[in-house]
């Protein structure tokens, strides 16, 4: 059942938490991360092979940049992130 919240004059507001960034729409341009006021997200490269590896190791090829949900559980659902990703790389959903 999803929990249900309410803003300070009593609306009701459902938060709806990050659940997954989708590496293929992704295109790490750190939006999402720089309004994110809970440290949820972290960048990271992809290799040459396609594994995840860190994005400013100078000795590792990095392809292109994603960004990932790092702590999950730190995520209060206010959807900031979603709201400036311009790739709709986002999945959301509310609390289960
Ligand atoms: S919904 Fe809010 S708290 Fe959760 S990851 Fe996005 S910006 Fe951060
Ligand atoms: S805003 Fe969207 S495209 Fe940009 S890094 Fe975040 S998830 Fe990726």
């Amino acid at each position: 059942m999803a929990v249900i919240y309410a803003t300070r004059d009593g609306t009701p507001w459902e938060p709806k938490y990050l659940d997954s960034i989708d590496a293929e729409l992704c295109i790490g341009c750190g939006r999402c991360f720089k309004v994110c006021t809970q440290g949820v997200l972290k960048l990271m490269g992809i290799d040459d092979e396609g594994e995840f590896c860190d994005p400013f190791d100078d000795d590792v090829e990095v392809e292109r940049k994603v960004m990932v949900v790092d702590k999950s559980g730190a995520c209060i659902g206010c959807s900031s992130c979603e709201t400036v990703c311009g790739t709709n790389a986002q999945k959301h959903s509310a609390a289960a």
